[in-house]
């Protein structure tokens, strides 16, 4: 995606241990324009497949799952990282950060993930893959089926996608770091 491939050239900015920081236009600051123009394009990277539900994790894969969600007329719903005391019918899985650097409870409600539902996974990264390794563990938990998994940005040099397709889920990416060493970004 050139517009998205642009912006990362343009504003993103690399740190040590290879993160990538693109606060200023998916993670602290948002554009909504670009956001739109990446729910357009899972939507395209999605045609022809069944979903009835699109699913992410909060806090930053709200936004482009709500643009994909918006465009598909269909419901979004997040895992939370925070157990709420009033959820009924609580599934629950653990998550490690490898960028926070701790493990954490992710939570959602088996009342909005219910057998019924053929599940579009969006997120804003995939790095060492922990955390879609978790979401796909509340999918199965919940009797949903996955239907793929789609990210603005991959960092090819983490392997979250081979662990993911080993498991047989397809995935596919915006954009596709393949590195960052010494602070240059590498765009696939
Ligand atoms: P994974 O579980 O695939 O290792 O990491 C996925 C999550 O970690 C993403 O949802 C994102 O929140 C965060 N993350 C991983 N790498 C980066 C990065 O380079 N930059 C930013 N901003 N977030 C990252």
């Amino acid at each position: 995606m050139e517009l998205l491939r642009q912006r990362i050239l343009q504003d993103g900015r690399c740190f040590e241990g290879g993160i990538l920081k693109v606060d200023s236009f998916i993670n602290h600051q948002m554009d909504p324009v670009l956001m739109k123009s990446i729910g357009v394009e899972f939507v395209r990277r999605f045609a022809g497949t069944k979903v009835n539900k699109i699913m992410t994790i909060e806090a930053s894969g709200i936004a482009p799952a709500i643009m994909t969600g918006y465009l598909l007329n269909l419901p979004v719903v997040f895992a939370k990282k925070k157990k709420p005391s009033t959820m009924e019918h609580m599934l629950h899985t653990q998550i490690h950060s490898f960028t926070k650097d701790r493990t954490y409870d992710v939570v959602i409600s088996n009342d909005f993930l219910t057998p019924d539902d053929h599940v579009l996974f969006v997120d804003d990264f995939l790095a060492y893959g922990n955390a879609a390794v978790g979401v796909l563990d509340l999918i199965e938990q919940s009797g949903a089926t996955l239907v793929g998994m789609g990210f603005i940005i991959e960092k090819a040099f983490q392997e979250g996608r081979k662990l993911l397709e080993e498991k047989g889920v397809r995935v596919e990416s915006l954009a596709i770091i393949d590195d960052l060493s010494n602070c240059t970004i590498t765009i696939r």
